[in-house]
Formats: C-alpha cells, structure tokens, sequence
C-alpha cells in the first residue's frame, strides 16, 4: 500500500510506527501470518474531497477520510480529527489504535478514524459548520449507530458532533441520537463524557501512584496540551493535591517548580491558545524543555510523535501517562523501558473517551440516561480493572507496558477474527 508525505510531523510517519508496534507483538503472540497480514491493512478507507462555500463567496476543496481498521468485535468506533496534518497514514494510525484501545478496555467495538484536513482555528462557526455538514453527508454512507459510530478527537467538540447527527437525521427523516457520542447533553449526549479522558488519566495515575509508592498528594506533573484532555487532567490532579508544574498549549509552555494556580489556567485559558503566560505565575520554556523537566508524571496530551529518539534519553519523568494518541515512537519506547521509566501507554491510559462514548452510544440506544455518579463509577471499574490486566500481562510476561496492552488487544481481536472464520 502507497503511504503519504510525512511533512509536519518530524519525518515519522505513525502509520508505520502504528505498523511496527503490531510486528513486535505478532511475533510475541506467535500470531498466524494471515491474521497479522489482515491486521495490518484497514478494512476499509473513504476519502472525500468535497466544495464548501466560505464567507467570502469563494469555494474551498477540502479533503477528508473516514477510516474503519477493523470490526470482528463490533462496529467500528473513533474520534474525528480537524488538523492540517490528518492525511491517511494519520487516519489509518489513529483507527489501528482505536481497535486495540477498544480491544484492551474490552468494549464492543471495532477500531475507525476520520479527519479532514484543515485549521478549524482559521475557519469561521459558519464555515465549520458547512464543512463538517458536508463531510458528514460525505460520509454517511458507511457510519451510523449498527456500523461506525464518530466522537471528537483533536480539533472537534461537542458541537461539531451535534451537527454531524442532525445531518444525519435529516437524511433519515428521523433522529438518530446513536450516530455519534461526545455530544451535547441536551441531544442524548451523556454525562461525564467531556471530561472522560482526563478523568480517566488521573484514575490511572492513581492506580500507578498506589502501586510504585509516589504519593499523588504533592506529586510533581507535566502535562503537554491544554485542550479538553490535558486541561480536564490538569484539574483532577489538582484535585488529587498533585502540583501541576508545567503545561503548555500550541504556542507556550510554562513552568513553575512550585506548583502552577491551576483553577486561574482553566479559568480563563482553556480554548484561548497563547494566553498561558498571561495568568500563569512561571517561566516560558518551550515546548521541548517542558517533556525533559524532572517531574513524578509527565501527561503528553498534544499531538503524535512527542518523545522520540531525539529527546528520549533527557527524559526524567518516573511515570509517563500518554493523553495523546501515539505521542511516543517505537525507539523512544525502548530507550525509555531501558531507563526504568513507567509508561502507560495511549490505547489504555486514554481509553476513558472512548469508554464513556460507549455509555452514550448504550444510553441513546435504550433511551434511558444515568446520573453522573453512574457514569465514572463504572468508567473507573472498566478502566481500572483493564489496567490491572495489563499489570499482570507485563508481569508474567516480563515486557513493558505497552507490549502488555497490544499482547492483551490484538489478542483479543485475532481471537475475535478465528471465531467469527473467513467470509465466504
Ligand atoms: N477520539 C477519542 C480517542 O482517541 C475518543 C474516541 C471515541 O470516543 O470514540 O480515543
């Protein structure tokens, strides 16, 4: 299979990345070749290219894809990304890792991604609202709440979500709240679900804090991004009594040794790009000194391809929770379970999002909601217990974290693939 430029992202490409992570665990699963040939292609790949109008009367060609890697356990599930970056080797990363994510918390979903590229932040409401209409109508001919079911990822939030179900309604004639999750409340959206992935970030990192002996309470934390998952995780390890010494956002990072006020950044910051330095008491420090500061936790919770050989060896984090999707390469991996480091990797340390979206995809499809307590009770029970899982796979397996999670994921989905057998 051909696979695109890789500009903009320091030359790695994560679909190959995503490529060699699945070959270190077929071999250690003695996987049968024909069940890792299959893995390693998506099931299927739509690319879009459609017209939107924009405000000044001109019409821009956008490109967009919507990717299902694999459904032997289910429909697909998956965020959509809005980035000038998302082409399909990102996409088809993205799905690969939603299979196994979905696979290692043990939900019934098959792993998708979406994107189109584009800089939401330059487009206006009305801009983005006829581009994600259009790209929903692009692509409803292979989502829906039996098939494929989109939430936000990078770059898209609730809104966008609602606007994809209404387009999909109207096309049906009738509502169909279950095409999507991470929407509104008001719409069949579930309670919990904004703040899932930051929640289930600092759950984790309270389990990790338990089982290594570093008190959480005045534990040192770096978190990259401040977006909806790195600002949610800010705020619960605030919470937890952790000090949140360093976050950044696209344009700053700041740093204070003592302990950043972190009610004053979620206050007037979040969804404010650039404004970090303004209310935070701290240095600016860039982005690349922030993910080697000495810290308890380091939370990289931006973009892909973060930790790489190039900075692996500076790294001083003792625990690593990846918010992100495929921050660290497969060399940096390496290096990092050389030095000692406790790496929680991305397809279970954010799996939060994606178990709090199968609440809402289940209370929309019984049409019967739960109250906010209902819903991180049993996000932490599926989040935790999957956790422990993956501490004894490592253990008795004698291999790193993230080994452990694929050993536990792609084994559930080879499992899922010879029961079901080869159609036809
Ligand atoms: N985009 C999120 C992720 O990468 C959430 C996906 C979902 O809820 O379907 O896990």
């Amino acid at each position: 299979m051909t696979t695109t430029h890789t500009e903009g992202r320091n030359g790695a490409n994560p679909y190959q990345m995503a490529l060699e992570q699945l070959a270190i665990v077929a071999e250690l699963l003695n996987l049968d070749p024909n069940i890792h040939e299959f893995l390693k292609y998506p099931e299927r790949e739509l690319t879009v290219h459609f017209p939107v109008q924009m405000d000044d009367g001109s019409v821009h060609i956008f490109t967009g894809y919507r990717v299902q890697h694999n459904r032997a356990r289910g429909p697909s599930k998956g965020g959509i990304r809005y980035h000038p970056h998302a082409d399909l080797d990102e996409v088809r990363a993205l799905a690969m890792w939603m299979t196994w994510k979905c696979a290692v918390v043990n939900i019934p979903y098959g792993g998708a991604k979406g994107g189109v590229m584009c800089d939401p932040k330059k487009l206006s409401l009305k801009e983005l609202e006829r581009l994600t209409r259009r790209y929903a109508t692009e692509i409803s001919v292979i989502i829906g709440p039996e098939s494929d079911i989109p939430a936000p990822d990078v770059g898209t939030d609730p809104q966008v979500m609602a606007w994809i179900m209404d387009t999909f309604s109207m096309h049906r004639g009738y509502t169909v709240p279950a095409v999507v999750t991470g929407k509104p409340i008001p719409i069949g959206g579930s309670e919990g679900r904004i703040e899932a992935t930051g929640r289930g970030l600092v759950m984790i990192a309270s389990r990790c804090s338990q089982m290594l002996n570093i008190p959480l309470q005045g534990a040192r934390v770096v978190i990259q991004g401040f977006g909806n998952v790195g600002s949610s995780a800010a705020k619960f390890f605030h919470e937890a009594g952790a000090k949140v010494i360093a976050v950044s956002d696209a344009v700053n990072a700041v740093y204070n040794p003592k302990g950043l006020d972190v009610p004053v950044l979620l206050k007037h910051c979040v969804r404010r790009e650039g404004t970090l330095p303004q209310y935070a008491e701290g240095d600016i420090i860039t982005n690349e000194e922030m993910l080697e500061l000495p810290c308890d936790f380091l939370v990289p919770a931006a973009l892909g391809n973060q930790i790489t050989s190039h900075n692996a060896t500076r790294v001083k984090a003792k625990v690593i929770i990846e918010g992100a999707n495929g921050p660290t390469t497969p060399e940096a991996d390496r290096v990092l379970t050389e030095a000692g480091v406790f790496l929680v990797p991305d397809i279970l340390a954010n799996a939060g999002g994606v178990i709090v979206s199968y609440f809402e995809w289940v209370q929309d499809l019984q049409s019967f909601f739960w109250s906010e307590d209902e819903v991180n009770q049993k996000l932490e029970r599926v989040l935790i217990s999957a956790f422990d899982d993956v501490v004894r796979t490592a253990k008795t397996r004698k291999v790193d974290m993230r080994t452990a999670a694929y050993i536990i994921g792609v084994g559930r989905v080879a499992d899922a693939i010879i029961t079901r057998g080869i159609y036809p």
